[in-house]
């Protein structure tokens, strides 16, 4: 099927990649690109919208045929988090509805991963940035007990079948993690 995001987004982000910059670049166009796209609530259909109750929804918008990056709609149902995890390429998220929290943590010692500062409020029309050169495991979880929050993340890779990691900060222990895609509704 074709995307269901805009293709005005989809080519400027091509674009984007086609230039080859440095990350920084690379993030501070992107974050431009995925602000003006999470401006407008109007354009994501309702299939990728629905939460599951028992756990967040990863529902792929776009997988770049070169692998170069993919956008996903994360859908949070009432108090859902994700684990505490990295991503190991550069990401961006943009608030679309509702609202999340993002808590950055950081080691400081070979078992000591301890919070990086006061989480962070992402709300609509928002974007943050993930990624290893600026800070890249956080935990992420929806700000409403009561409503279901989305928000639209791009990321430098097929972020699905990337190997990344979650992480356990009562020992600071890691495991292997691939997220990949979460199916549709049928
Ligand atoms: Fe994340």
């Amino acid at each position: 099927m074709s995307t269901p995001l805009p293709p005005a987004f989809v080519q400027a982000f091509e674009q984007l990649l086609d230039e080859q910059l440095p990350e920084p670049l690379i993030r501070e166009r992107g974050a431009r690109l995925l602000a003006d796209l999470v401006s407008h609530d109007d354009w994501l259909p309702d299939e990728f919208a629905r939460p599951d109750p028992e756990r967040y929804r990863q529902l792929a918008l776009h997988r770049d045929p070169a692998g170069r990056f993919s956008v996903v709609s994360f859908v949070w149902g009432p108090g859902q988090a994700t684990p505490i995890h990295d991503h190991t390429v550069w990401g961006l998220i943009g608030m679309l509805r509702g609202a999340e929290y993002s808590q950055g943590y950081r080691y400081t010692g070979p078992k000591e991963l301890v919070p990086a500062g006061p989480p962070t409020l992402l709300q609509p029309g928002q974007v943050e940035a993930v990624s290893p050169a600026i800070g890249d495991i956080h935990r992420v979880h929806n700000a409403y007990d009561d409503r279901v929050s989305i928000s639209i993340h791009v990321y430098g890779a097929d972020i699905g079948a990337v190997k990344r990691s979650v992480y356990d900060a009562a020992d600071g222990s890691s495991k292997p993690f691939v997220s990949g895609y979460s199916p549709l509704d049928s």
